[in-house]
């Protein structure tokens, strides 16, 4: 190995690790904190409103088990919820069949939800969350259907479904 790639290696290995520290912190800002102060709540407020299964995914970012939300399921026309505030995410319109074991829909109530990059799997991908209580929804992707060719892939816990 030249003496330039070896130093290149050892400025790349530090520079990395730096920058572990500083993404860690922000991706647990994004679904902790809200701008809408009345939902800015402290993490044992949150508890206690949300089953431990909730909690882990909406404050925590966790995902679920795929195949595990009777949510997949669900084909009545109706709204889906944020299972941390109430607020309306999407409609019955817009669900369809991915097949990945999540419930997918292909578009958003307008203004219902934010996104923010997101580094987990090291490949970015769009993380999008509730808009009044910066809850974690799930991901974003563009392999949906039309009109949009987008594929919002959702946590069964994160929504409460409302039928009509
Ligand atoms: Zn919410």
């Amino acid at each position: 190995m030249n003496q330039f790639l070896s130093r290149r290696i050892f400025i790349l290995i530090p520079t990395m690790s730096i920058l572990k520290f500083i993404f860690k912190p922000m991706n647990a800002l994004a679904s902790s904190f809200t701008s809408k102060e009345e939902w800015n709540l402290s993490k044992e407020e949150w508890k206690n409103r949300l089953t431990p299964e909730s909690y882990y995914i909406l404050r925590e970012e966790g995902t679920e088990r795929a195949f595990s939300s009777q949510l997949n399921n669900e084909k009545r026309k109706g709204i889906f919820h944020c299972a941390g505030c109430d607020f309306p995410l999407f409609s019955s319109d817009t669900k369809y069949d991915s097949g990945t074991g999540w419930p997918s829909f292909w578009d958003s109530i307008l203004g219902s939800i934010e996104t923010k990059r997101d580094f987990k799997l090291i490949v970015p991908r769009t993380e999008y969350h509730c808009s009044r209580c910066g809850g974690h929804q799930g991901h974003v992707f563009n392999d949906g259907p039309q009109p949009t060719g987008k594929r919002y892939c959702n946590n069964g816990l994160a929504l409460k479904f409302k039928p009509d």
